[in-house]
C-alpha cells in the first residue's frame, strides 16, 4: 500500500475531518497522521477549529494550549474584518 505524503495528507484532510472520504482515503490519512508530527499538529488545529465552530468543544481531543491560539486566531479574524 502506498502512504500519502504531507501534501497529499494535507489536500485529504478538510475531507477527512468532515467524514466524506472513502474507507481506504480515511485509514491511508489516519496512518500518516499517526507518524507525522506536523501534519497531526494540523489536523488537531483544523479539527478544533471545525468543533467551535460547531460548538462541539465537548468532543475535546486538542491540548487547551491549541485551542487557546485557535481562540486568538478566531479573535484576531473578527478583529480584522
Ligand atoms: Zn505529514
Amino acid at each position: 500500500m502506498n502512504s500519502l505524503d504531507c501534501q497529499e495528507a494535507l489536500a485529504h484532510l478538510q475531507d477527512y475531518l468532515k467524514r466524506e472520504l472513502t474507507p481506504e482515503l480515511v485509514s491511508e490519512v489516519k496512518t500518516h497522521l499517526a507518524r507525522c508530527r506536523d501534519c497531526s499538529g494540523y489536523a488537531c488545529f483544523e479539527q478544533s477549529f471545525l468543533q467551535l465552530l460547531e460548538r462541539r468543544a465537548d468532543k475535546e481531543s486538542c491540548p487547551e494550549e491549541v485551542r487557546a491560539r485557535i481562540v486568538a486566531a478566531l479573535r484576531a479574524a473578527a478583529r480584522d474584518s
